[in-house]
C-alpha cells in the first residue's frame, strides 16, 4: 500500500508521489531552530515529527535528503545580541551547539544538511534580485526591499495557498517590517532590511546598501540551494503555515525558477501545537519545559520521544509529566519483552518475519496514524509475553521476532537500550555522592542519594564502583 501524507496546500491526504520520475529520490525540508534560546517541548515534538517523517520514507525505501535550515539571524536574535552584548556568532554558537546536543538526546537522526542563513547571503541577495528584475519586489527609500503582493496577485499568482486571506480588508501599497505578523496585517513583507542603529554590528553589504535578510527569504533561498527550485516535502509546525510558508511559496514560485507546471513545494505538512497541562506554554505559567529541564528531573530523551511520538502530528497534543511517567511504564513493557526474547534467542540470528510488520507500516502509510503503529506494537508485545510464558517459542522465533522489532524500531527510534542509559545529570550526582564519601561527608553523600531516589534512581555498589540503577 502506498503512504497517503494531509497535504496543506490541498487540504487533504493525498497519495505520496515523489517528483523524482524514478519514484526514488525524496527531498524534505524542514524549518530549523531559531538560535536565541533553548529550544521548547514544543519545538521538539515538530522536530521530532519531521524525524518520523524521514525515517518512515527510509523505511519504505526512498532515499532521503534532508534539509533543516539554522536560523542564526532574525528580529528575535538581533534583540538577544542587543540585551546581552554578545557577538553574534558566539551567542548563536552556543544554542546551535544545544540543539545539536538535544537532537541526538531524542535520537533523531541528524538531516544531511543544516545550513546556516548568516553563510547564504549570496544567494540570498541573489534570489532578491530576481525578485526585483522581475517586477515582484521595490526597493524603499531607506535602503530596504519589499516583496509586493500586488504584482504577485497581478502577474495571476496566488497569495494564500496554505491559508485563506481576506484581500477585501488589505491596503494596498502597506508594509510590515517584522518577520512575524497576522493575517489581518498582511501586507507587502521585507526581503531586504535596511541596517538600523538598533542591528549594531549585525548587518551584510548589499546593492542596496548595508542590511540583513527577512527570516521568510532566507529558508526559500536555503531550500532551493540544496534541493533544486521544486522538491517534494516542506515541513514545520502550524504557527509557521502563515506568513513564514505562505512567503516561502511567494518568493520563491514568484522568482519562477521551477519546470514549467511545477510548483515549490508538492506536499506541506504541518504538525499541530502542544499544550502542557491542558494550557498554552509559557514561562509564566511555569509549565515552559526544554529538554534539560525535563532530563534535570530525571527523564530520558527516549522517554520524552516516546511520548510526543504517541498522539496523531494533526492533534493539538497535551503534554503532562504524569504522561512521561506512563511513556516510562509503557518502554519498560517493552523492555522486559524484549529481554526475554535475547535470552530465548541466545545467539541465533533471523530475518524479521511477522504480520505485525504489515500492521505497523498500514497505520503508518494512512498519513502517518503513529496511535494505530503503537496499537499493533503493544497487541504484539501481548502475545509475545504470552507464547513466552507458555513456552511456545523457540529461540528461532524468539530471533524472528526481535528482528521484526529492530525493523519497526528504524521507524519510532525509541531503542531498547541493551545497558540502561544514565542522563548526564545523574552521573554527576553519583560522582558527587562518591567524591563526598571519599572526604567522609556523610551527611553530603546521604542527602545526594536521597536526591537521587526522589529523581528515581538507586546507586549501586559493584567490584567497578558505583552505578546509577533505575528504583
Ligand atoms: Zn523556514
Amino acid at each position: 500500500m502506498g503512504l497517503k501524507l494531509f497535504n496543506t496546500l490541498s487540504r487533504s491526504v493525498q497519495e505520496f508521489v515523489p517528483l523524482d520520475p524514478a519514484g526514488k529520490t525524496v527531498g524534505l525540508y524542514c524549518c530549523g531552530p531559531t538560535v536565541y534560546d533553548f529550544a521548547h517541548i514544543g519545538n521538539w515534538r515538530t522536530f521530532i515529527f519531521g524525524d518520523l517523517v524521514r525515517r518512515y520514507l527510509e523505511f519504505k525505501g526512498y532515499a532521503v535528503t534532508h534539509v533543516m535550515n539554522i536560523t542564526d539571524v532574525d528580529d528575535k536574535i538581533i534583540k538577544r545580541v542587543r540585551e546581552t552584548g554578545t557577538p553574534l556568532r558566539e551567542f548563536t554558537g552556543q544554542f546551535e551547539a544545544a540543539f545539536f546536543n538535544d537532537l541526538q538526546a531524542l535520537n533523531c537522526r541528524r538531516p544531511h544538511q543544516t545550513p546556516r542563513a548568516t553563510e547564504h547571503m549570496t544567494e540570498i541577495v541573489a534570489l532578491i534580485e530576481k525578485l526585483l528584475a522581475r517586477g515582484l519586489a521595490y526597493p524603499t527609500p531607506d535602503g530596504s526591499v519589499y516583496f509586493s503582493i500586488e504584482k504577485y496577485r497581478g502577474g495571476g499568482s496566488r497569495y494564500g495557498q496554505l491559508v485563506k486571506l481576506n484581500f477585501d480588508e488589505m491596503r494596498v501599497g502597506e508594509r510590515v517590517r517584522s518577520d512575524e505578523y497576522e493575517k489581518e496585517a498582511v501586507a507587502d513583507f521585507a526581503l531586504w532590511k535596511a541596517r538600523v542603529p538598533e542591528d549594531g554590528e549585525v548587518f551584510w553589504p548589499s546593492p542596496w546598501g548595508d542590511g540583513r535578510p527577512g527570516w521568510h527569504i532566507e529558508c526559500s533561498a536555503m531550500s532551493m540551494k540544496l534541493l533544486g527550485p521544486s522538491f517534494d516535502l516542506h515541513l514545520g509546525g502550524e504557527d509557521l503555515m502563515f506568513p513564514h510558508h505562505e512567503d516561502e511559496i511567494a518568493q520563491s514560485e514568484g522568482a519562477g525558477l521551477q519546470p514549467a507546471g511545477r510548483p515549490f513545494v508538492k506536499y506541506w505538512l504541518h504538525g499541530a501545537h502542544l499544550l502542557v497541562g491542558g494550557r498554552k506554554m509559557s514561562k509564566s505559567l511555569g509549565n515552559y519545559f526544554t529538554l534539560r529541564d525535563l532530563l534535570a528531573k530525571g527523564f530520558t530523551g527516549r522517554e520524552i520521544r516516546y511520548l510526543l511520538l504517541t498522539a496523531h502530528y494533526r492533534e493539538t497534543f497535551n503534554f503532562t509529566l504524569e504522561g512521561l511517567q506512563g511513556a516510562r511504564a509503557s518502554l519498560t513493557r517493552i523492555d522486559e519483552c524484549l529481554a526475554k526474547l535475547r535470552e530465548v534467542a541466545g545467539n541465533i540470528e533471523a530475518t524479521a518475519d511477522s504480520p505485525l510488520l504489515k500492521e505497523f507500516s498500514a497505520a503508518l502509510d494512512d498519513d502517518l496514524n503513529i496511535s494505530g503503529a503503537w496499537g499493533a506494537v503493544f497487541e504484539w508485545v501481548r502475545n509475545t509475553n504470552r507464547k513466552l510464558a507458555e513456552n511456545a517459542m523457540d529461540s528461532a522465533a524468539a530471533a524472528a521476532a526481535l528482528a521484526t522489532w529492530e525493523k519497526l524500531d528504524c521507524v519510532t527510534g525509541v531503542g531498547a537500550p541493551k545497558e540502561v542509559e544514565v542522563p548526564a545529570e545523574i552521573a554527576a550526582l553519583v560522582e558527587a555522592r562518591q567524591a563526598a564519601r571519599k572526604s567522609r561527608d556523610f551527611k553530603r553523600a546521604d542527602a545526594i542519594r536521597d536526591e537521587l531516589k526522589a529523581k528515581g534512581w538507586v546507586i549501586e555498589d559493584t567490584p567497578k564502583g558505583a552505578r546509577a540503577k533505575r528504583l
